[in-house]
């Protein structure tokens, strides 16, 4: 099912677009939670981890692949990230399309709340 973030993939809601390519979005997440806080996610609807395949968990590689990118671009590849992919209620998930959190720009904490 669309959710927002196909309509910010198609440009029908506006976002701050920091990275994009033929399978991949990515925008600054309008809540951040650290310094840098960009969303990756795909161009095709996939609701959550459980409904990866074999046939479409290639999208996967290239979430992290614009996760590189995003670094590279904000120059904290060497200072340090972490991405994050949320599951369904316990694990946080509030938007179901796949996405990859980016976090930067400050030491994050271990264990996540
Ligand atoms: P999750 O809770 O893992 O599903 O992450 C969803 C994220 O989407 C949250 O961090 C929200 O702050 C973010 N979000 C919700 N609406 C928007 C929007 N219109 N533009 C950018 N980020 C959004």
């Amino acid at each position: 099912m669309a959710t927002l973030f196909t309509k910010i993939i198609q440009r029908e809601i506006p976002a701050k677009i920091v990275y994009e390519n033929e399978k991949v979005l990515a925008f600054q997440d309008i809540h951040p939670q650290a310094p840098h806080h960009v969303l990756i996610v795909p161009k095709i609807e996939i609701p959550t981890i459980n409904d990866l395949n074999s046939e479409n968990v290639g999208v996967i590689g290239e979430l992290f692949l614009a996760a590189k990118e995003i670094a590279k671009t904000l120059g904290v590849s060497e200072q340090g990230y972490r991405v994050v992919m949320n599951c369904n209620e316990d694990g946080g998930q509030t938007v179901f399309h796949l996405h990859l959190h980016f976090l930067a720009g400050r030491s994050l904490h271990w264990p996540p709340g």
